[in-house]
């Protein structure tokens, strides 16, 4: 418990190896964090009447790559925002690399948040930013991180874009967008990876490409992985599919 929570809260002796880039090559990679969700409710609205996801129970191991089906409305973004600590659960336990995120206080969720990545079918790129600053952005609420900028080279580099550090957004395509905002969501080293229809707004190959790179971080880096996805070819990449419906966990 108290390692975990020091891992999560980017704290402890081990994060801190790897924080410094000074833990061995091969253990430092390896990330990812176990999943177990219990009675997970989320409403909104006056007296809570929009049930966006009730009573989920799920667990995942550390290094799964899981879709998340469902139509739209059925509360796959809204499940990733409660795994992500970016929304807090009404009811229900969130327990990630055995802590339960629902019982930590904002500034622990807030530290928390820092070792996700998040992805999204909109990059949220900010316009004015290069490539690498958008990504070294990233790292600008981690007051101990020293070496943004090579850390960001270096995430640039796993996507494939080195020689793009330069570019705006607008110079770029959809695809190496996409590929700038995962190099933002992989330069903190996450424990965790949460895309939301990452592909939403690419074409195939470029959907393809995405993937083949979330797996690929998955494989080398151990980082659990979570996709929300309607697209059966995204699907096909992960290990796993659970199916939503109305907010409830169908399959
Ligand atoms: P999905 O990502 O599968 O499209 P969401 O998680 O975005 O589904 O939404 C699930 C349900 O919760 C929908 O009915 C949606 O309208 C509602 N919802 C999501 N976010 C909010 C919010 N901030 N306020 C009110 N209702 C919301
Ligand atoms: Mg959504």
């Amino acid at each position: 418990m108290t390692v975990a929570a020091g891992r999560l809260a980017g704290t402890g002796p081990k994060a801190a190896g790897r924080l410094a880039g000074t833990g061995p090559a091969g253990s430092a990679g390896r990330t990812g964090v176990d999943l177990a969700l219990t009675g997970v409710t989320r409403r909104y609205g006056p007296g809570g009447q929009i049930r966006a996801v009730t009573e989920v129970n799920l667990t995942v191991p550390a290094g799964a790559v899981v879709a998340v089906r469902g139509a739209s409305g059925s509360g796959k973004s809204t499940l990733l925002h409660l795994i992500g600590g970016v929304e807090r659960a009404d009811a229900g336990q969130i327990q990630v690399g055995g802590v339960d995120l629902t019982t930590r206080s904002a500034r622990e969720l807030a530290r928390y948040r820092q070792r996700v990545g998040l992805v999204f079918q909109r990059f949220h790129l900010l316009p004015a930013l290069s490539a690498l600053d958008n990504v070294v952005a990233a790292l600008l609420a981690r007051p101990r991180v020293r070496d943004r900028a090579a850390r960001a080279r270096a995430a640039l580099a796993r996507v494939g874009l080195a020689d793009r550090a330069g570019a705006f957004p607008a110079e770029l395509s959809g695809g190496e967008q996409q590929r700038v905002a995962t190099a933002r969501a992989i330069v903190g080293e996450p424990v965790l990876v949460l895309a939301d229809e990452p592909t939403g707004n690419l074409d195939s190959t470029a959907s393809r490409e995405i993937m083949e790179l979330l797996l690929s971080l998955r494989d080398e880096l151990g980082t659990t992985l979570l996709v929300a996805t309607h697209d059966d070819q995204v699907a096909a990449y992960c290990d796993r599919a659970i199916q939503l419906h109305d907010g409830r966990l169908v399959g």
